[in-house]
Parts: C-alpha cells; sequence; structure tokens
C-alpha cells in the first residue's frame, strides 16, 4: 500500500513504488479539515516533467465543492479569530518544525512534479558555484513560517494617550475573514507557505488553489498544518484552473487575495477581484537584469550569471534572464560560455544534475519558439540548449543552456518573459546606458549589479527601476522580515508579500477613540469635535 491515504509519496525509483495500488491517484481537496475526493468529471493529469509520466490527477473542483471550502473558512472564522494570537503563533512553531522533519519527501515531491534538481529543492551548493540560499525551494519554507511565529509584535496596534482632554486613541490590526491564495507551478511549497501561514496567524481563515501543475507539496504541507494543531476549516484547498480562480474572484465571502504568476493570469484576477471589492496582491511575470561593470571580480560574477540564469532551468520569477556587459567586460563571453557548456542537464533526481526540465511539453516549445525568433530577428547564437537528448529520459522536456548575444530590445525574446534557460547578453558602454536599457524594460522585480564600485553600485541602487535589487547578490530575494518587493509590471496591488506588508495586507486596520470622562452638564454642541 502507498503509505499515505492522500497522495502517493513513491516516486521512481522506491521499491515499494511497483507494488503501489494508488498509482496515479486522485489528489483531494481540503475541506473543514476532511481530505474529500472530488466528484468532478474533469481531471487533469499531474505529469513528472522528466519522464511524462503521470504522477497523480488533480480535479476541477465543481462549484458545489469550491463552495463548501468557503463556507467551512467562513465557519471557522469566528472562533478561529478569537484564538489568542499566542496560540496561532504556536501551532506555525510546530508547523516550522515538522517542516523539517519532512524536508527530504518535500524535496522529492518537488522533483518528481515540478522537476528541480533535488540539490536545488534541498537547498544544497550548486556544483561548488555560488548559490544565493534565498532561491531554493525548501530553506525558504521555515523562514517565513518562522516569520509568522512573531506575530503578536508584528501584529501590534499603535496607543496615543489623551490626545484630547481626556480622551484617547489606538489603532487595532484585524483579521479580514476568508482570504485566498492562487499559486504558480514554478515554487510549488515556497509560494503556498508565503500565502497561509502569515494570512492565518493574523486570524484569517483561508482557502489554497495550488497549481495544478504540481499539487503534491501543498497537500503534504495542508497534512503538517492539520499534524501542528491547525483546527479544521482553517486552511482549505481546492484544485482547478481558471473556473475555480474566476469563483475565488467573485464569492463575496472572499475579502482579500494573495496571487502569484503570469501577468496575463495575475491582471485578470487583479481587475475581477477588484471589481468585487476585494484587496489584491499579485507578483507576477519578470526579466531580470544584470548589470556587470568592468571593475568586478570575474569569477564570482560569472559564477553568480550562470547560477542565477540557468539554475531551475530559467524557472525562478527572480532568475537573472539578462546579462548588460558595460564596457571590457563584454570579453567575458567566452569564458562565460565555457563554463555553462560545462553544466549538466538530467532528471532532478539524477545525481550531479544542474538542470532539470521544464515543466511541460508546451512550456519547452515556446522556449524554442522564442529562441528561435531571437535568432530570426538578429541575435548571435552563442549556446543553442535545443534539440538536447538526456539518455535514459528521452520524452523529458529538456532545454540545455542557451545564451544569445547581440540583442536589441526589440526582439520578442527581449520583450517577453522566457522562463527558461536561456541567457540574453546586450552590452553598453557606460553605467548610464545599462541603466536606461534595464529601466526601459516593462517589468520591474529585480535587477543586480556586479562591481568593486561603490559609487557604481549606489548610482544603480539609486536609479535603477526595479523593486528588489542585487549589488553583487545575483537572486536578491528578501528574507522573510523584509517584504517582497516586486514593482512595474512585476506587481499589481500595493502591500506587497510578508514582512510589514504582509500583516497590513491580511489585516483591517481599526481606529478607537475612547472617553470615559464624566461629559454630563456641558449641554449639546453640534460643532465638530475638535482636539481642544
Ligand atoms: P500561471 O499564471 O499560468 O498560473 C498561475 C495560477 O493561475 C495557477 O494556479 C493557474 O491555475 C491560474 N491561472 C492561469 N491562467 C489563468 C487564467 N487565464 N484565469 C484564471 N486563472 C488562471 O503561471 P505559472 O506558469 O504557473 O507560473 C509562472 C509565472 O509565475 C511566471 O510568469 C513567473 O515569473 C511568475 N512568478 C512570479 C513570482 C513573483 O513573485 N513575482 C514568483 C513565482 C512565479
Amino acid at each position: 500500500r502507498c503509505p499515505s491515504p492522500l497522495h502517493c509519496r513513491t516516486s521512481i525509483g522506491d521499491p515499494r513504488r511497483a507494488s503501489c495500488k494508488h498509482r496515479n491517484p486522485r489528489v483531494r481537496n481540503l475541506i473543514g479539515g476532511a481530505f474529500v475526493e472530488s466528484q468532478s468529471k474533469d481531471w487533469i493529469d499531474v505529469v513528472n516533467p522528466a519522464t511524462q509520466e503521470v504522477v497523480s490527477r488533480v480535479p476541477m473542483t465543481t462549484d458545489e465543492e469550491f463552495k463548501a471550502a468557503v463556507n467551512a473558512a467562513k465557519g471557522a472564522f469566528p472562533h478561529w479569530r478569537n484564538t489568542p494570537v499566542t496560540a496561532r503563533q504556536r501551532i506555525m512553531l510546530k508547523l516550522q518544525e515538522l517542516i523539517r522533519r519532512d524536508m527530504d519527501k518535500l524535496a522529492l515531491n518537488i522533483t518528481t512534479e515540478q522537476g528541480k534538481t533535488l540539490k536545488d529543492a534541498q537547498g544544497d551548493v550548486f556544483r561548488g558555484l555560488e548559490i544565493d540560499r534565498y532561491i531554493t525551494a525548501v530553506i525558504v519554507i521555515p523562514e517565513v513560517v518562522e516569520h509568522a511565529c512573531g506575530m503578536a509584535t508584528l501584529q501590534m496596534g499603535e496607543y496615543i494617550s489623551n490626545v484630547s482632554n481626556g480622551i484617547d486613541t489606538y489603532s487595532i490590526r484585524e483579521p479580514l475573514g476568508v482570504c485566498a491564495g492562487i499559486c504558480p507551478f514554478n515554487f510549488p511549497a515556497m509560494i503556498p507557505l508565503w500565502m497561509f501561514p502569515m494570512s492565518v496567524t493574523c486570524g484569517n481563515t483561508f482557502v489554497l488553489k495550488p497549481s495544478e501543475k504540481d499539487p503534491g507539496a501543498s497537500m503534504m504541507l495542508a497534512e503538517l498544518a492539520i499534524e501542528a494543531g491547525l483546527p479544521d476549516g482553517v486552511l482549505n484547498i481546492v484544485h482547478g484552473t481558471n473556473d475555480v480562480v474566476n469563483n475565488i474572484c467573485d464569492d463575496d465571502d472572499i475579502k482579500a487575495i494573495s496571487f502569484v504568476g503570469s501577468n496575463t493570469a495575475g491582471m485578470h484576477i487583479y481587475a475581477r477581484a477588484a471589481a468585487k471589492g476585494k484587496r489584491v496582491q499579485s507578483n507576477m511575470g519578470a526579466k531580470n537584469h544584470a548589470i556587470i561593470m568592468p571593475d568586478a571580480s570575474p569569477d564570482a560574477t560569472l559564477n553568480s550569471l550562470i547560477a542565477a540564469g540557468f539554475g531551475a532551468a530559467g524557472q525562478r520569477c527572480m532568475a537573472l534572464s539578462t546579462a548588460v556587459f558595460v564596457g571590457g567586460s563584454k570579453s567575458w563571453e567566452d569564458e562565460l560560455t565555457r563554463r555553462a557548456t560545462e553544466l549538466k542537464v538530467n532528471a532532478g533526481t539524477e545525481p550531479g544534475t544542474d538542470l532539470g526540465p521544464v515543466i511541460s511539453r508546451q512550456a519547452k516549445d515556446r522556449i524554442s519558439k522564442l529562441i528561435q525568433s531571437g535568432i530570426e530577428s538578429g541575435a548571435r547564437v552563442v549556446l543553442d540548449g535545443r534539440g538536447i537528448i538526456v539518455p535514459g529520459h528521452e520524452h523529458g522536456n529538456f532545454v540545455g543552456p542557451t545564451i544569445l548575444a547581440d540583442i536589441t530590445g526589440d526582439m520578442e525574446c527581449y520583450k517577453e518573459e522566457i522562463f527558461g534557460p536561456v541567457l540574453l547578453l546586450m552590452t553598453a558602454d557606460n553605467l548610464d546606458e545599462a541603466i536606461q536599457i534595464v529601466n526601459s524594460n516593462k517589468y520591474g522585480n529585480g535587477a543586480s549589479i556586479f562591481t568593486t564600485s561603490g559609487a557604481s553600485a549606489r548610482k544603480f541602487q539609486t536609479e535603477i527601476e526595479a523593486g528588489q535589487v542585487g549589488i553583487n547578490v545575483p537572486i536578491p530575494v528578501p528574507l522573510p522580515f523584509f517584504s517582497f518587493t516586486g514593482s512595474k509590471a512585476s506587481f499589481a496591488g500595493d502591500l506587497n508579500f510578508y514582512g510589514k506588508a504582509g500583516v497590513q495586507f491580511n489585516t483591517q486596520i481599526k481606529t478607537v477613540t475612547q472617553q470615559w470622562k464624566d461629559t454630563s452638564g456641558q449641554g449639546i454642541s453640534l460643532a465638530m469635535p475638535t482636539s481642544h
């Protein structure tokens, strides 16, 4: 028997797999504390991108099942909002411990459904190259949960005594009610954990919609949350695609939506949910640039470019997908290419793999088409990863590291987010010109500079139009006590994920003005009250 009642955890290479009676299991919804199988007639295959093997099947949740999940969240809210914040924090403390306990199982699930290497999923070092510890799938997980453990302090209000004669004013941050989260495929554990831990620790209840491409990590996290003591109905999970997302946007009982994914879906959700009066935070696509100054350390910079351009097969919203070489650093192209050529492309479960597959055949085709369109519009092919065959995994969705040079701003491959292992090279004569290139791009998720000059770094930090700025840091994703601050077309809304903004997003401020002095005998005054 498969060891899990929820989800088949056996994967390729596991000796239990051959005898598992639960292959291609149906992923369940979580409604009111019960893992229930959907009655839907429409199911989607979750496919291992390295093998095309069907791992499980997710339902297109029916309207009734969706409403049952919202009702469960609504029903759980009155009790949960009155549960002391210290008790809510303690559940998060336990959850982060359980996540650490099950880190390996989570990582294996992520590799099986999403494709990234086990090393990436486990936060190991990327072939001795510099890897930014914040970007790995699993390491980030407990950090946001840990942050939620300090909610009592984070959620504190403000108080001023005697704002007027005998009158005090104070503000309270109260939970909103039922909140929802809609997730992308590329970080199947990290992004759900950006969403529900902060929200429920603020006192909200939650409906989560994982990516239909890799729902397994969300299911495992929900099991852990329940094991940690999260009461029934506080966290609910529904699966599906556009219809269930539209239901989330339209439902009057849902007060706020956290979204991470593409611009097409994100702007649709932002507009549709805002029209229903909901607050929305929408983290979307990116085209992150690195500016390489000639005074930068060549070895460290080239390693950073390789790690941040090709890690997770380029499927990170903070991947560095465009390198702008300034002045003399243009000559580093050959060495960059040599290092990229050494990367090993294989299934994420294979030891020594640097890049796993991309998520789907459609993604592979789209990436290949964008490479081709770049070539046809004048890009120079430095390294072409299309057509790569991985022995033993001939059907996997592999694209090898690809480098295109002589990129110009009008090329489709530059204007579009490629979301694959493709690094675009541009050149600029000086820092001003390089900054101008970056700022002309519509996206504003992240940008980095590599330099040993404090003056260049400071100019870059001041003038660059991007939400997350790296100075000799390739993927500057902030730890959770700051916020994830993408800007321009990479974000819609005004309160970012996690950090102080995350608490503000998940709470409604209430301002109370009180007086206890006896005002009898003062008569009636119709004048607007003043502070005198
Ligand atoms: P996606 O937009 O295709 O899917 C995201 C979610 O939206 C899924 O749950 C999906 O079911 C739903 N969805 C998709 N199309 C929809 C539609 N038309 N109507 C309603 N719902 C819809 O994104 P993806 O391919 O899963 O993820 C990759 C994208 O996510 C990239 O653009 C990447 O840059 C972005 N991303 C951004 C961040 C960030 O923090 N800025 C982080 C991770 C990923």
